[in-house]
């Protein structure tokens, strides 16, 4: 049977889930609060984030733009994907994308957003990622070519919510699984 992956959470694996760790797998700086990890960790991280631009936080937004830019710089320079915080800013995190040439995966996460939205980002090659609250539009129409599944802060085991995706798209789960473990190589190159 395939393990259920979690391609972004606070917690720690439990049986049978595979899980990118946020702050031991992945580090970034946060635009809730843009202190930067040792430098170390980041060359050594599965991919560079949160990182991003939120228009509804106090942190400034001179600071935010100037945080993201420099890990856009990092996710490039170690080729690595990044892991986007993104609200109500999503004009500036496509500019920032091309003013940086950024040719890194980037993963949307905790999308929340219509169809119409994932295909502004799809035209980006963006991946994009999903979590307990979801559109169920959205979860119906991504590509399962650029779909994630992540539980981030919620507590529930990551397999309900494969389970739920799963009928959704009236797929198995277990397919969904295996097409999970794809995205996981593609973005990730386990050996
Ligand atoms: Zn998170």
């Amino acid at each position: 049977m395939n393990s259920f992956i979690d391609f972004h959470t606070h917690h720690p694996s439990r049986e049978g889930e595979v899980v990118i760790l946020n702050g031991t797998d992945t580090w970034g700086a946060h635009p809730w609060n843009p202190v930067f990890p040792p430098i170390e960790h980041l060359s050594k991280a599965l991919a560079i984030g949160e990182c991003g631009l939120d228009r509804l936080c106090d942190t400034p937004y001179e600071t935010q733009l100037e945080a993201f830019r420099r890990q856009i710089r990092l996710s490039e320079q170690y080729g690595k994907p990044l892991i986007l915080h993104c609200v109500k800013a999503l004009d500036d995190v496509l500019r920032l994308q091309l003013e940086e040439r950024a040719i890194q995966p980037w993963i949307f996460h905790a999308f929340r957003g219509k169809p119409q939205q994932i295909r502004q980002l799809l035209k980006r090659g963006m991946y994009v990622s999903f979590g307990f609250r979801h559109n169920t539009e959205s979860i119906q129409s991504c590509p399962i070519e650029r779909m994630l599944v992540e539980s981030d802060e919620d507590p529930r085991p990551i397999r309900l919510l494969y389970e739920k995706i799963a009928s959704l798209r009236q797929m198995d789960i277990e397919e969904l699984a295996r097409e999970m473990a794809c995205r996981y190589k593609e973005l990730f190159h386990p050996r």
